[in-house]
């Protein structure tokens, strides 16, 4: 379909979508579901659709009708995973599943073509009004929501950490015998902040590892993360192996987020501030924000129901904002290892609404409850409780 036939001078797309990364495909598959003759267009800078990650969610993260749409979408899922720190080793049984860019970006563009579309790749855009995005080209896409899931491309200045993190996946030289994955293997040497090691096993000969760290800048040293990853490797006996693709990444962990932008377009995914400030994760998020697009007709105004969904998002961003403030503010390097040590050792329910965002106030006097870890002199005086949320831009 071409502008000829809509979203220029003529009908209007039901869907407008800048940006055609995770958030996207999520909503394209959920309108799929719930509107299936909807018109869409995706516009995207890359060269194909979902672009470069393997997205990780527990289960638990995303309940209700999105599961529908999501849990076929899955590359692989397993009943639990193991953390690793100095004194302990522990298995965590939360379920764990993953969804790999290959797979979704085939899915989404699969699901699009069941349905009138326009897909434009290696093109960008420009919003120009609530209804209206400009091409690079200066052609003029129309649609009745308009939903820019333009990334991080636009976020303002962090304030806080940072999770710096390069992964590379292997074909092992025999099965490797992991059964689950390895979520946080802390007993490495710490460089550079708290660093871990995280191991995703998503064939009996294939491996994702990544070397990650919370670190106070947003530097990454591509060589000597990739060495972490090998020497990680070696040590457990998966080399030689063949190394066939590598992703990157340095999310923000804030303890500040910008003002929402009051717009009548929806702003989704991490351009809409769509995730979990401490874990970086999205992916439940935009679950829940591509359900509730689906649910609606995109010619009426989304009003109190989204209002209600974004501050919703908002207060239960505020624990995790005071947490990253804890890590970043409050703990040398080595106290970080500590807060990681003790939130593991919590019971797998709390882990598992902490990472949902559903915790709820006992669990945030359970996490400050007692003597602060080791490094840290003692919890302040008076937490940051109101700055934690709006940050000038
Ligand atoms: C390597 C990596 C691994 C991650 N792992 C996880 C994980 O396990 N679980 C999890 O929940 N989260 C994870 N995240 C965090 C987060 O979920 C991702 O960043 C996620 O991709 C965000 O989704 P999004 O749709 O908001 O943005 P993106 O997926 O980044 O998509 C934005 C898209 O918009 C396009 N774009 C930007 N500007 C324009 C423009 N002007 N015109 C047209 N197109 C434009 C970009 O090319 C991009 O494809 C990870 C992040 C990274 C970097």
């Amino acid at each position: 379909m071409n502008d000829a036939m809509q979203g220029g001078d003529a009908t209007p797309f039901d869907f407008l979508l800048l940006g055609g990364g995770l958030q996207a495909c999520l909503i394209i598959l959920a309108v799929r579901q719930r509107q299936p003759m909807a018109s869409i267009a995706v516009i995207e800078a890359g060269e194909r659709l979902a672009g470069n990650h393997t997205w990780c969610l527990h289960d638990g993260d995303v309940t209700g009708p999105a599961r529908e749409w999501l849990w076929p979408a899955l590359s692989a899922r397993w009943p639990g995973y193991t953390v690793r720190f100095p004194g302990y080793l522990r298995s965590v049984p939360l379920s764990y599943s993953a969804v790999t860019s290959q797979d979704l970006g085939e899915r989404a563009a699969a699901a699009l073509r069941q349905g009138p579309h326009d897909l434009r790749l290696a093109t960008t855009g420009q919003v120009l009004d609530d209804h209206r995005v400009q091409l690079g080209t200066g052609e003029v896409l129309r649609g009745r929501r308009l939903v820019v899931a333009t990334g991080r491309a636009d976020m303002p200045r962090n304030l806080g950490g940072w999770q710096t993190f390069l992964g590379i996946e292997l074909v092992t030289p025999r099965p490797h015998g992991l059964q689950q994955p390895i979520l946080m293997d802390a007993t490495v040497a710490q460089v550079g902040g708290f660093r871990f090691l995280y191991v995703l096993p998503l064939a009996p000969d294939r491996l994702l590892v990544e070397d990650t760290c919370f670190a106070d800048a947003p530097d990454l040293n591509l060589a000597e993360r990739r060495q972490g990853v090998l020497a990680y490797a070696e040590r457990h006996d998966w080399l030689p192996a063949a190394e066939v693709r590598c992703e990157t990444g340095v999310l923000p962990m804030p303890w500040r987020l910008p003002p929402q932008p009051a717009t009548n377009h929806v702003r989704a995914g991490v351009a809409g501030g769509w995730f979990h400030p401490l874990t970086g994760y999205s992916l439940p998020w935009a679950a829940a924000v591509a359900e509730h697009l689906a649910q609606r007709d995109p010619g009426e105004p989304l009003g109190d129901g989204w209002r209600a969904l974004q501050q919703q998002h908002r207060r239960q961003q505020r624990l995790p904002l005071l947490l990253n403030w804890a890590l970043f503010r409050m703990a040398e390097p080595a106290a970080r290892t500590a807060m990681l040590d003790l939130f593991y050792r919590r019971d797998a329910s709390t882990i598992g609404r902490i990472y949902a965002l559903r915790h709820t106030w006992r669990d945030t006097l359970a996490l400050f409850a007692g003597r602060p870890p080791r490094g840290m002199a003692r919890w302040p005086r008076r937490w940051p409780l109101t700055p934690a949320l709006e940050a000038p831009q």
